[in-house]
């Protein structure tokens, strides 16, 4: 398996088969596993061995699978699967953490992120730093030697900056603190975070590893010292456990991620540069093309752009929600990274919580669209989109 490609693994990695030998994963549907003798559920109580299970909320042969194989497929040792994104988050971070430490982190992150860090954290005792991601010189003043974890979003939701992962892991390093990487963005596809430092990495499942709208989940990934020893602890007995349903699907997505992905930022590229000379726009954010600030970055960190662009509409709030209300083929929703393309418009949704001056330093401004490119044909999503810029 260690020769295998990345396409390989996210097929066959992982699997493993009951006596009937099925080709499809089996879906482990159960909570509870029986024990031969009272003896082999004593010995399993002090210490599990591999492939031994004794209770969903520790661990599932499905959820198993679906672990193994992400962790092939992202080059970690172990990985531990969560019943969401943010329960993945929410595990990393908690499950290391105690009252006086100190984190450091990139402030354009997910609502929910901030939120874990500003309210949830900082009410535990732990001290909140947040900089401007993209300042390596931001980075270099906050990391001080009592920093203990570093957080950040590869590529930030919703304005697409790019955090140079090699450059804060370096930084971190020194100080001895350990680096924490939201990876939704750039999803395992395009990721080589942990080559380039990181030492967790986490993503919402919900979202392109599932691909097609239906399940939430999420995983940790990193060291098996840190994933057995810091985060199982916590996760178990917090139960943020992954339903094995759940599992099953995320399985079935991994199989067809790469696919998936390649082809909805192959369209997202085509529909950032058909777009970008629209004058109704007054902005087209996205990293793969070469106006955006860190494009270099973002071409030697991931190698493409991804599958989410940012639009920003002329004419403020009024003119982007009529662009959203004149789209005939592309939805509104607040997801992404689904199999059908999906436009929301971030200031008044996904970023509604925050003050208005934090959505101005964000670059939140009222007239920014962000879009999920889907698997449509890319024609049709271009003439949709023309078609709703030409209406404002
Ligand atoms: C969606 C998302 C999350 C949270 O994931 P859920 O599965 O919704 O809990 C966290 N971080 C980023 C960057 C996301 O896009």
């Amino acid at each position: 398996m260690s020769n295998w490609s990345r396409r390989t693994v996210q097929v066959h990695a992982g699997t493993r088969r009951s006596q009937y030998g099925e080709v499809a994963e089996a879906i482990f549907l159960t909570q509870g596993f029986v024990y031969d003798s009272a003896e082999q559920a004593e010995a399993r109580f002090r210490q599990l061995g591999d492939d031994e299970y004794i209770y969903a909320r520790y661990g599932n042969p499905t959820v198993r699978m679906f672990e193994e194989r992400i962790a092939a497929l992202e080059g970690a040792e172990d990985a531990f699967a969560t019943a969401s994104g943010m329960a993945a988050v929410n595990g990393a971070l908690m499950s290391m953490l105690k009252a006086g430490d100190r984190v450091v982190a990139a402030r354009a992150l997910f609502g929910s992120c901030l939120y874990v860090l500003e309210d949830i954290l900082a009410r535990f005792g732990v001290e909140i730093v947040l900089v401007d991601g993209t300042d390596p010189a931001a980075w270099a003043a906050a990391i001080t030697p009592d920093t203990q974890a570093v957080f950040l979003e590869s590529v930030s939701n919703p304005t697409l900056e790019i955090v140079d992962i090699a450059a804060v892991a370096r930084l971190a390093h020194a100080a001895g603190a350990l680096v924490i990487v939201d990876n939704v963005f750039a999803t395992p596809v395009f990721s080589r975070a942990l080559e380039q430092g990181a030492d967790v990495v986490v993503y919402s499942a919900t979202k392109h590893i599932d691909g097609q709208g239906r399940c939430l989940g999420g995983v940790v990934l990193g060291r098996r010292d840190f994933i057995r020893k810091t985060l199982e602890p916590y996760m178990k007995h917090t139960g943020g456990a992954l339903s094995p349903f759940n599992a099953w699907v995320m399985l079935k997505g991994l199989e067809t991620l790469d696919l998936r992905v390649r082809a909805q930022t192959e369209t997202a590229q085509a529909l950032a540069e058909a777009l970008q000379p629209h004058p109704g726009l007054t902005r087209t954010i996205y990293p793969g093309l070469p106006s955006h600030p860190q494009h270099a970055l973002a071409m030697a960190q991931m190698g493409a752009g991804g599958t989410v662009l940012a639009l920003e509409v002329a004419g403020g709030q009024t003119a982007a929600f009529a662009m959203l209300n004149a789209l005939r083929l592309v939805t509104i929703s607040n997801n992404l990274g689904d199999a059908k393309s999906l436009v929301t418009h971030p200031a008044t949704t996904t970023h509604q919580r925050l003050p208005d001056a934090q959505k101005a330093a964000l670059g939140i401004t009222p007239g920014l669209v962000r879009l999920s490119v889907g698997l449509e044909d890319p024609a049709d999503l271009l003439a949709d989109l023309t078609g709703a810029l030409n209406v404002i």
